[in-house]
């Protein structure tokens, strides 16, 4: 039986921070995963060049049952502990935009960095290798990998959340901690596309592709970024970032024209421009099948003049809060993370250990910590691999 300090399951960007850190510590470190490859979602991210931290990384950018979890790891690994990394490897990179880092290149580069640290410390990586039965003796965790066992002092699971199946993800985290009795905090698709009813969809299929820089708000929260028109619904930053935030059946209200106040510009229009129409009057301010589009909706037929006070408040409204009617999400199949995950009142927020099981640690997405899009899950990834790394 091979006997390892420590084992990790998954090799995503959790997994691979975690071993190179405890393999640099001298000790002597098992990576498995059973993708072909390691670190496949670090590959699809970011177009192809993974938007791999973001300049203001902060507490505030996480969503969690217990919104204090993630703030001491954050604090130990920051952005710029990564991008120092990112630097001693001569990796070129850009801020994209709100602080976004990318590569210049290719995410590929993060991948090869990752597992150049992991050789320095001397990691064993084995691939297209699931795990099977975890038992724990006294100070031992016995893992059954095919037909072999293998014994370690340390287990961490870093087996990612469920979205995006098809390369990879699994319950597999969430099974572990039922296992050991650790609590689970509800799971459903974050970062992911909304849908609308058929209704307005077969409105708005000739929108397919549009985008425009919009407010999305829900309740108090609310985000400035694109949104684009999808043959599905809605999808663009600013509809990923608020869907981390939707409960079932809440509505979030769009303002289309962050910049004009539609009810002031309108009654204006209506003394300077009384022939014009409304599709002339949107296409001076969104793109064209757009405004067609919201025009048919506003259902007024006539010139600017014919406009009485309470349509203009009404057609307003349409722009500056148009609240559509939303059906769901696309699921796992498109999210870019899994909201939920390992209750953080079960783990160490110093060390990552679980409270209530000696050496067995959770890192990274499988755990009910989510950040906002624009490279604040790959930060949360690296720092509570680095935490563990550090202790396992
Ligand atoms: C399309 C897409 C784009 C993204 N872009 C960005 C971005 O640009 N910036 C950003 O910050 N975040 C991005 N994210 C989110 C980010 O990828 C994840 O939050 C991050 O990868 C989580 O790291 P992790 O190590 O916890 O899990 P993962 O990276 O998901 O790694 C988990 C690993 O565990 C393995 N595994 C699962 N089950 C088992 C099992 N039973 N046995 C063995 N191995 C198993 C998987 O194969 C995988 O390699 C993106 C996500 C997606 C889906």
């Amino acid at each position: 039986m091979t006997k390892f300090d420590v084992v990790i399951i998954g090799a995503g960007a959790a997994g691979l921070m975690c071993a190179l850190t405890a393999g640099q510590r001298g000790r002597k470190v098992l990576l498995l995963d059973h993708a072909k490859a390691v670190g496949e979602k670090i590959r699809i991210s970011g177009g192809g060049r993974c938007n791999f931290t973001n300049l203001h990384t902060a507490p505030k950018n996480f969503i969690s049952h217990n919104s204090h979890f993630c703030v001491s790891a954050l604090k130990r690994f920051t952005q710029h502990d990564f991008i120092a990394l990112v630097k001693k490897h001569k990796i070129a990179f850009h801020e994209k935009t709100l602080g976004q880092l990318f590569c210049d290149i290719s995410s590929r580069q993060i991948i090869e960095m990752l597992l150049k640290e992991c050789a320095d410390g001397a990691v064993e990586i084995r691939l297209e290798t699931a795990a099977g039965k975890i038992k724990k003796s006294e100070n031992l965790f016995e893992i059954e990998i095919g037909d072999e066992l293998i014994q370690s002092e340390s287990l961490v699971i870093a087996t990612g959340g469920l979205s995006i199946p098809k390369i990879g993800a699994t319950g597999f985290g969430y099974d572990v901690a039922r296992q050991f009795g650790l609590k689970i905090k509800q799971t459903i698709p974050a970062l992911v596309p909304l849908t609308l009813a058929e209704e307005i969809l077969c409105e708005t299929k000739n929108l397919s592709g549009v985008a425009v820089d919009a407010i999305v708000s829900c309740g108090k929260i609310n985000f400035r970024e694109a949104i684009l028109f999808t043959h599905r619904g809605l999808s663009g930053p600013a509809i990923l970032q608020i869907s981390s935030y939707l409960q079932r059946g809440e509505k979030i209200v769009i303002n289309l024209l962050p910049e004009i106040d539609v009810f002031v510009q309108l009654q204006e229009a209506k003394k300077l421009q009384p022939k014009q129409q409304l599709p002339s009057f949107f296409t001076q301010f969104l793109p064209k099948s757009l405004a067609i589009f919201l025009a048919t909706q506003a259902n007024h037929q006539g010139n600017l003049s014919d406009l009485s006070n309470k349509k203009i408040k009404e057609i307003s409204d349409l722009i500056n809060r148009w609240t559509p009617v939303t059906t769901g999400t696309e699921g796992y199949a498109k999210a870019e993370v899994t909201l939920g995950g390992i209750d953080s009142n079960e783990i160490s927020s110093k060390t990552f250990e679980t409270k209530s099981v000696p050496n067995l640690f959770f890192v990274g997405e499988v755990l009910d910590v989510t950040g906002w899009l624009g490279g604040f899950n790959f930060q949360w990834a690296w720092a509570s691999g680095r935490a563990a790394g550090e202790c396992a």
